[in-house]
């Protein structure tokens, strides 16, 4: 990477460490630095309190910079990602232990899989077919390391993963037998649950989910085999798995940046999860770049510069006006009263922090109004 001041403000990077924020060129992603931080830490003493691994999700914010921000102040012993290439990224920035918390079947991933160790990572993938277990023993074998296997189980989120405790055992016995594997343990996240705004309708889902997983650890010791890892969790559920006496670890990603979709969800006491559990670490800085009509501003992040599927943006910390509609460049902002002008900054809070993050170049880490420090999105646009 170029040295920071060899970047050109504007051309290619939005900002640099010093300015003020309100020169940021926009749309630019901004991280409350403080907030990240109380954030992280809270997860980790959360983690460390009821005897948890954090794997932190790094396929959220795919930075190299805020996963290593994530071991320092969090405890977190490494991270989970979902595609060989942004494994590559987190391994070749110095990251020791991760989880493809995915299939991988195609011949070339397979290859770039078995490679990770020479990097010095330990490499663990999640496996739902037998014939994938030969698959990554071949391609571990070529390159002499070592690939450690976690059988997934479908547990509520209907995508990868087996159904049947069966399965489980046939796929652990097989990966126990191949050469240049290990048998490590479950994954088993519950995705489609994690937005439920009921914590009780949450709460229903991973009964559910962790009595499945209970089943799988029950019918592997019967067959002489532990599990060093059982894993799953996100920031809807952490506090189930964490309390479920079967699993070890968890993979929340969104807790560190919060998102509009994921605020709007309830803690047990009824209380949206922004408004005290987690604090919005992550924006979207716009501008106004035109106020032609009375009631309506109009602002520089547009689709281009986010996510909607999960809703779109909320203008953080105000109520008098209100993000309504995108196109590709354009984000229509309502200004009933006429209170914005043409140069007026705000802080969008995107619907969905993971694909938001995905279509930036850099981080703009501020405090105090200040620019302290940028950080590329290193493994964005890393889909393969
Ligand atoms: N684990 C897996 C396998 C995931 O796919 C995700 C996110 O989709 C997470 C963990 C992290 O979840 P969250 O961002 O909800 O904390
Ligand atoms: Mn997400």
């Amino acid at each position: 990477m170029k040295d920071l001041q060899d970047y050109e403000v504007g051309y290619d990077i939005p900002a640099l460490p010093g300015m003020d924020e309100a020169d940021i060129q926009t749309p630019a992603l901004v991280l409350d630095l403080d907030a990240l931080e109380r954030n992280i830490k809270k997860m980790g003493d959360y983690a460390r309190a009821h005897g948890m691994r954090h794997r932190v999700h790094g396929k959220m914010h795919k930075s190299v910079d805020v996963a290593k921000l994530q071991e320092k102040l969090g405890g977190a012993v490494g991270v989970c990602c979902q595609k060989v290439s942004e494994a590559e990224v987190f391994a070749r920035g110095g990251i020791k232990d991760i989880l493809v918390s995915n299939q991988v079947r195609d011949p070339l991933k397979l290859d770039r899989l078995a490679q990770l160790p020479k990097l010095g990572a330990r490499t663990i993938v999640c496996v739902d077919d037998i014939a994938n277990v030969e698959e990554l023993s071949q391609a571990a074998q070529k390159h002499g390391t070592e690939i450690e296997i976690l059988v997934e189980i479908d547990c509520g989120a209907g995508r990868c993963g087996v159904t049947t405790t069966e399965d489980v055992v046939a796929i652990a016995k097989a990966a126990q037998a191949a050469p240049n594997l290990k048998f490590t343990g479950i994954q088993a996240y519950q995705g489609a649950m994690q937005h439920l705004d009921s914590y009780e309708d949450r709460e229903a889902k991973l009964d559910t989910a962790i009595a499945q997983v209970k089943d799988a650890v029950d019918g592997l010791k019967a067959e002489g085999i532990d599990c060093e890892l059982v894993s799953g969790g996100g920031t809807g559920s952490y506090y189930f798995e964490s309390n479920s006496g079967v699993y070890n670890e968890l993979q929340c990603g969104s807790y560190a940046f919060m998102d509009a979709d994921y605020g709007r969800i309830l803690d047990k006491d009824g209380k949206r999860i922004d408004q005290g559990e987690w604090e919005n670490a992550f924006f979207i800085l716009t501008s106004v770049m035109s106020h032609a009509k009375a009631d309506k501003a109009i602002v520089d992040a547009g689709l281009k510069a986010q996510s909607v599927d999960s809703g779109l943006p909320v203008v953080y910390g105000r109520t008098d006006v209100k993000y309504i509609k995108c196109s590709d460049e354009h984000g229509v902002v309502e200004d009933p009263d006429g209170v914005l002008k043409v140069g007026d900054k705000l802080r969008l809070v995107p619907g969905h922090c993971d694909p938001t993050a995905n279509v930036h170049d850099w981080y703009v880490g501020v405090r105090n109004g200040k620019v302290e420090t940028l950080w590329p999105v290193s493994a964005r646009g890393k889909a393969f």
